[in-house]
C-alpha cells in the first residue's frame, strides 16, 4: 500500500511525519493499546523532547520511529519515505541508513574496545575494515574521547560510555539521533555531560528526538511533546488536529 503526502504542518522540511499512528500489542487474547491517533511532525534540525510517566508509550513511539517496529495504523513518513508498511529487511535498511540510537543501558559490548563498538553500524553496513577504524576513531574524538578509543566499557565511567554510544549512533552519519532515556543511569554531573553534546549536535543541524520523564532534561530540548496512555496532548503539538 502506497499512501500519498499529506497536508505538512511543518513544512516540506518535515523529517518525521506521523499521521494517526495507533499500536496495539496482542499477547494471547490481550490487548494493549500503547499508542492512540498519534499525529506528530518534526522538522529536520528540530530538537524534541517526548515526556511521559513510566508506561505511556514512550519506547513504542521511539521504536516506531526508529524503524525497530511499525504501527498497528496511521502511516509513518521518514525523509518522505512510506516506512509503515515496510517488511523487516526494508526496515533494517531504512535504520541502517538513518538512524542513529542512543539506549538507557548504553546497550554496548563489554569484550570490545570502545573503536570496535563504534564500528559496529559500519559492519553492518559493509564497509572496509581500515577506513571503519578511522570513522571509529573520529567519532570517538567528537565526543570528547580520543584519549579513550582502546578502552574497554568496563574501564570508562557511565558519563564516557553514553558518549561511546553517541559515537555509535553518529557513526553512520545518521539523519535522525533517537535517545531513550540517555541519562536515566547517569549522576547528575554526567548527565550534563550527555546533555551538552546533544546540544553541539542540535548546533550542528542534526535532528534529534530525546525520550525522558524527566522535566529538567526535557527542558534542554527546542520543543517539548507530552505522552499520556499512548496519546499526545494536544497543547503539545505543532499541527495537532
Ligand atoms: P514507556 O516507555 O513510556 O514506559 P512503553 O512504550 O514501553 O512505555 O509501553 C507502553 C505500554 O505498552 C505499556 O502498557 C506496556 O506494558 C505495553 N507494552 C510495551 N511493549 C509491549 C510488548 N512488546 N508487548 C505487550 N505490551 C507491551
Ligand atoms: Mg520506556
Amino acid at each position: 500500500m502506497t499512501t500519498a503526502p499529506l497536508p505538512d504542518p511543518a513544512g516540506d522540511s518535515a523529517l518525521l511525519r506521523l499521521d494517526d499512528v495507533g499500536k496495539t500489542y496482542r499477547s494471547g487474547n490481550l490487548e494493549v493499546e500503547a499508542l492512540r491517533h498519534v499525529t506528530l511532525s518534526v522538522a529536520a534540525g528540530d530538537y524534541v523532547a517526548v515526556m511521559g510517566p513510566s508506561g505511556s508509550g514512550k519506547s513504542t513511539l521511539m521504536h516506531i520511529l526508529g524503524c525497530l517496529d511499525v504501527p498497528t495504523t496511521g502511516t509513518y513518513l521518514l525523509a518522505g519515505e512510506d516506512v509503515s508498511t515496510m517488511r523487516e529487511d526494508q526496515l533494517a535498511d531504512v535504520r541502517n541508513r538513518r538512524v542513529g540510537f542512543v539506549f538507557q543501558q548504553f546497550n554496548l559490548l563489554p569484550t570490545m574496545p570502545a573503536w570496535r563498538n563504534v564500528e559496529l553500524p559500519l559492519v553492518y553496513a559493509g564497509m572496509h575494515r581500515a577506513e571503519r577504524r578511522e570513522r571509529a576513531v573520529e567519532a570517538l574524538a567528537r565526543v570528547g574521547l580520543a584519549d579513550r578509543v582502546d578502552h574497554r566499557p568496563g574501564e570508562l565511567s557511565g558519563g564516557q560510555q553514553q558518549r561511546v554510544s553517541v559515537a555509535r549512533a553518529l557513526v553512520t552519519e545518521p539523519t535522525l539521533i533517537l535517545a531513550d532515556e540517555p541519562t536515566g543511569n547517569l549522576d547528575s554531573h554526567s548527565t550534563e555531560d550527555v546533555l551538552s553534546l546533544f546540544h553541539e549536535l542540535h548546533d550542528q543541524g542534526r535532528t534529534i528526538v530525546l525520550i525522558t520523564h524527566e522535566h529538567d532534561v526535557a527542558a534542554q530540548a527546542r520543543r517539548q511533546v507530552q505522552i499520556r496512555d499512548g496519546r499526545l496532548l494536544d497543547a503539545t503539538l505543532a499541527g495537532a488536529r
